[in-house]
């Protein structure tokens, strides 16, 4: 099970490992009260009923968590590759031509106008795809052979990057993040327009 990661100001990171998230929020001191391991993030919601346990101690499973301090990471101009897997993120593991529901063997992505015309490898030029349709596409443009991408792509925003994560996660995942989204008061960030 994953976890939230918000930045300090409530901005959604991303979604990283059970491990990750439990280090970000470890305090840990030794007995004469020397910090060890200092927390930087916060826990804002938990899983229920799943504990992390090592021989000595346990913890709260966290769900969603919020750094302390501000990340500074300008998100805005970070860019992401369209590789493979971003692609099948962003177009939900859907085939754009023919709605088949695809998994990371057995989707891949398509140039919607062809490479071997110069296609560019760029998000607006490539869509979810699944073998068949790419074969029978093959190398040629959407007119010519009759098969148009069901949504025009293009390079997603972080909130939708972010969204796509969620909604592509796992139903435990999903649900106890709605939960806690719901109950913390932002659920804006699933249901928002916005940027
Ligand atoms: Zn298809």
């Amino acid at each position: 099970m994953r976890a939230i990661m918000l930045d300090a100001t409530y901005e959604p990171l991303g979604i990283v490992s059970w491990k990750k998230a439990w280090r970000k929020t470890l305090d840990l001191k030794d007995r004469y009260g020397n910090i060890l391991h200092e927390a930087k993030a916060n826990v804002l919601w938990t899983y229920p009923d799943k504990i992390i346990r090592s021989e000595h101690a346990k913890w709260d499973w966290p769900a969603i968590i919020i750094l302390k301090k501000p990340s500074g990471r300008n998100r805005k101009t970070r860019n992401i590759r369209p590789s493979k897997k971003s692609i099948l993120i962003r177009d939900l593991y859907t085939c754009q031509y023919c709605q088949k529901k695809l998994s990371n063997s057995s989707g891949t992505r398509d140039h919607v106008y062809p490479d071997s015309l110069g296609g560019p490898t760029t998000w607006d030029n490539l869509v979810a795809c699944c073998k068949s349709c790419q074969q029978k596409k093959s190398n040629r443009t959407c007119e010519q052979s009759g098969m148009f991408p069901k949504t025009t792509p293009r390079e997603p925003t972080l909130i939708e990057r972010f969204r796509n994560g969620v909604r592509i996660s796992n139903s435990t995942e999903r649900r106890t993040w709605m939960l806690g989204l719901k109950k913390l008061g932002l659920e804006y960030l699933m249901n928002g327009e916005e940027e």
